[in-house]
């Protein structure tokens, strides 16, 4: 009897130990407002991005992956969760996280995984599920930044970092890895940058990109928004009118200017600088404000010289993130962490990069609703594959967890994104719900909510019960609107009933 206990116990430590060397580490990459079209992994993309191309190589990359509420701390909730936004409660950037909700890092924590989370949080209330985080607080500062810790549950310190965000963000990750994981435990590691978020401030290493370059207008920079619901042409979030000199765009004002909006604020981005870093950015930057002072452009030519400058800050952030991405990926490569480390990257939605004139997010439209994704996971999903299924946000807490081999609770709404990354299948859903609530808000853009197939879009902004329907196969830059269009009777009327059947499936209250 005591033998066969001992050979029990004995098979058991063996089986422990098997478990624990097939459970895959996870590296989980969250960015803030990358839009696909800043991916050289995509088609398209106005950058080279080596080291996040990387992943794309290694992995798959998701062609059709959308969010279902295209703003910050709603998209980081539904990530989370795997719930919609009216499940989990966290329906605009105002709302504050309930915390004792089930997430995948905390079911994965109480499974056996090493929990961190390292960087952007933005959901008001602590984390809960990781054995370490080091968050900003907030929406965080590019420079300088107020990073607050907790170790295992302690109480949280605050201190500033020396340095510039995604490189500090990088570095602590790194210093995790290496000084603080427990070697005998599976990891779930969550970096998440703040950039690129407006106001888009580059790093030192990029402050020289990009100084030459033109980067090409979209096609739609001045679009007059005519034949869309009246939205289109209500919001505030236009390059020409709603982009703010100091604040968004680093032209410091004349002495005497009175400062409208964030610009009155925007003295604090560059107050946390060292002397050297101000030195490095007043070098860059002081020249051609001076000789855009001195041009006094107008109308269009001044819409123009506005997207430029915002393109190269935007997309020297995402040089930044790539640089810092490729130092994660060679510290992984170089510690022998590769081989049986998932590694996905995502944003938490995408962005406007002067589509319909615009700059940030929240509307329903291609640019800000569809995300870069990728995953790579050695030795079960084909390297340098891509995917055309539907897939969103809402579906990697399942994708997660059962990649660790863990059960995901009923509550969850999401699908496990496994069966595609192991080659088995190539669909996900036919169609997709949408909901954006932030209204009254900052940019004004009215709530909506909507349904995307692979091919058509139909867009409801149900309190002034004005609607949109676009073919984005034929017109990619929705700018058609098809709605009550006879030709698009059949598929407005099938819309439709997929829009009543998915908020019955996902239990929507009624609006
Ligand atoms: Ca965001």
């Amino acid at each position: 009897m005591k033998k066969y206990f001992l050979l029990c116990s004995l098979l058991l430590v063996i089986g422990c130990q098997t478990y624990k060397q097939k459970s895959p580490n996870i590296v989980f990459f969250l960015v803030d407002d990358h839009a696909f079209k800043a991916l050289s992994a995509y088609e398209g993309s106005l950058i080279e991005t080596p080291n996040l191309d990387r992943i794309a190589n290694n992995g798959m990359r998701f062609d059709a992956a959308c969010v279902t509420n295209a703003i910050c701390a709603p998209s980081r909730t539904v990530i989370l969760t795997g719930t919609h936004s009216h499940i989990n409660g966290v329906v605009d950037n105002g709302s504050r996280f309930d915390s004792t909700q089930p997430t995948f890092p905390l079911l994965m924590q109480e499974a056996g995984y090493q929990t961190a989370l390292i960087g952007k949080w933005h959901l008001k209330s602590n984390p809960v599920g990781f054995d370490y985080w080091d968050i900003l607080i907030g929406q965080g500062q590019y420079y300088a930044p107020e990073f607050m810790k907790s170790v295992n549950g302690s109480e949280p310190v605050k201190r500033i970092l020396e340095g510039y965000c995604t490189d500090l963000t990088t570095d602590l990750t790194i210093d995790w890895l290496g000084e603080k994981r427990n070697k005998d435990k599976p990891f779930l590691l969550l970096c998440h940058h703040k950039a690129p978020h407006r106001s888009w401030m580059p790093g030192p290493n990029q402050l020289e990109l990009f100084a030459d370059t033109e980067f090409p207008e979209p096609e739609t920079l001045f679009d007059d928004w005519k034949g869309r619901a009246s939205p289109a042409s209500t919001q505030e979030m236009t390059i020409s009118d709603h982009m703010y000199l100091w604040h968004d765009l680093m032209v410091p004002p004349e002495e005497g200017t009175t400062l409208e909006g964030p610009d009155k604020w925007a003295h604090a981005n560059v107050d946390r600088m060292s002397d050297s870093q101000r030195t490095a950015w007043d070098e860059t930057f002081d020249p051609e404000n001076d000789a855009f002072i001195k041009s006094d452009l107008k109308g269009d030519d001044l819409t123009r010289w506005k997207y430029q400058r915002y393109m190269k800050n935007y997309l020297r952030c995402i040089k930044g993130i790539d640089e810092n991405v490729g130092r994660l990926l060679d510290y992984l490569e170089e510690n022998d962490l590769n081989e049986n480390t998932i590694v996905v990257y995502m944003s938490d939605q995408g962005f406007f990069l002067g589509e319909h004139g615009w700059y940030d997010k929240r509307f329903m439209y291609e640019p800000c609703l569809r995300i870069p994704l990728l995953i790579s996971w050695p030795g079960i999903t084909d390297k340098g594959s891509n995917t055309e299924a539907l897939v969103q946000n809402l579906d990697l807490a399942q994708t997660i967890l059962a990649m660790a081999g863990i059960d995901a609770p009923t509550r969850m709404q999401g699908e496990s994104l496994v069966p595609i990354l192991k080659g088995e299948t190539q669909t996900c859903r036919d169609a997709l719900y949408y909901h954006y609530y932030e209204f009254p808000g900052v940019h004004n853009v009215q709530r909506h909510e909507g349904v995307r197939t692979n091919q058509y879009k139909i867009i409801h902004y149900y309190e002034i019960d004005e609607w949109e329907l676009f073919d984005f196969k034929t017109d990619p830059t929705e700018m058609k609107n098809l709605y009550n269009d006879p030709q698009y009777a059949d598929i407005q009327n099938d819309l439709k009933r997929k829009l009543d059947s998915l908020k019955i499936k996902y239990e929507v209250p009624r609006t």
